[in-house]
């Protein structure tokens, strides 16, 4: 809250004791919200197991969440697995926990992440995102539970989610995102989760989790690319040839990325807070702001 509205709210209660003059005045702090400029993350999230797990991936997970000082007033999630043709933002209020994946043990069915959604900055998202649409039902898929549920595990923060339209380029999806970037402004902290090497079938034909020579060559490759904010190179990461075409074999898991890098401003610090690439996966992550 800015010292002038608080110097407004005070004024609307001039009669009234000290005490309830505090207590309505925190009504009224609560309902503002915080106006902040949030950072923004990309996230790889790999194995929904991690979700279960405390390992160095899941620890960095936590050091995220803590991070971010001032309370979100809603967490929108870019993930890899909500495609859609078309692009569509949840309203849903009380989003579900989705187990969008097969054969895992059972206690992983039973891990929830009861947020509550935020049709309100659903909202804001539709109006900013010229011919999104609204969707009612969809909950939080495991690209957006898996990683909260370390980040914010009391699961206070309102949470939905964007698809992505998977039938557009790589530059609509870049050109897209830079729509949301005033939600920055307005308390929204916004997660792109996916894994910018993710090639399951190279994956399961190893026997072990030593990563593939062109999966550690391209993960590097987009780390030095982030590092010289050269964007427009990661648009066009085919140019890159071979190692780009085998660690991006569906764009799916890619393009989360490409939506947090849209919302950096120019010579805003990208930090990199957790580096790992195992077989064909790269479980990099990084915070913008
Ligand atoms: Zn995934």
């Amino acid at each position: 809250m800015i010292r002038r509205d608080l110097i407004k709210a005070m004024a609307l209660f001039p009669l009234t004791t000290q005490a309830m003059k505090l207590q309505e005045l925190k009504k009224i702090t609560d309902t503002f919200g915080n106006s902040s400029k949030m950072p923004v993350f990309f996230i790889g999230h790999g194995n929904p197991m991690n979700s279960i797990e405390d390992n160095p991936f899941t620890k960095s997970l936590h050091q995220m969440g803590s991070s971010v000082t001032v309370k979100p007033n809603a967490i929108l999630v870019v993930s890899a697995h909500w495609l859609t043709k078309g692009t569509y933002v949840s309203t849903a209020p009380q989003p579900e926990t989705i187990y969008d994946f097969g054969g895992f043990p059972a206690e992983l069915y039973k891990v929830t992440y009861p947020a509550p959604g935020s049709p309100e900055y659903a909202r804001k998202v539709l109006e900013a995102v010229p011919g999104s649409k609204e969707n009612k039902d969809w909950g939080l898929d495991h690209g957006a539970w898996s990683i909260l549920k370390h980040m914010f595990p009391d699961a206070t923060i309102p949470v939905f989610e964007m698809s992505i339209d998977y039938s557009q380029s790589m530059q609509y999806h870049f050109d897209l995102a830079k729509q949301l970037k005033a939600l920055r402004n307005q308390g929204v902290l916004i997660i792109g989760s996916g894994n910018i090497v993710h090639n399951l079938r190279m994956w399961f034909a190893k026997g072990d989790e030593k990563p593939y020579d062109w999966a550690v060559e391209f993960d590097e490759w987009v780390k030095d690319r982030i590092l010289h904010q050269d964007y427009d190179s990661l648009i066009h990461y085919e140019k890159k040839g071979s190692v780009a075409t085998l660690s991006v074999p569906t764009v799916d898991h890619y393009v989360p990325m490409i939506y947090s890098l849209a919302l950096a401003d120019t010579n805003e610090e990208i930090k990199f807070t957790y580096e790992e690439v195992f077989t064909a996966a790269s479980m990099r992550a990084f915070r913008i702001g």
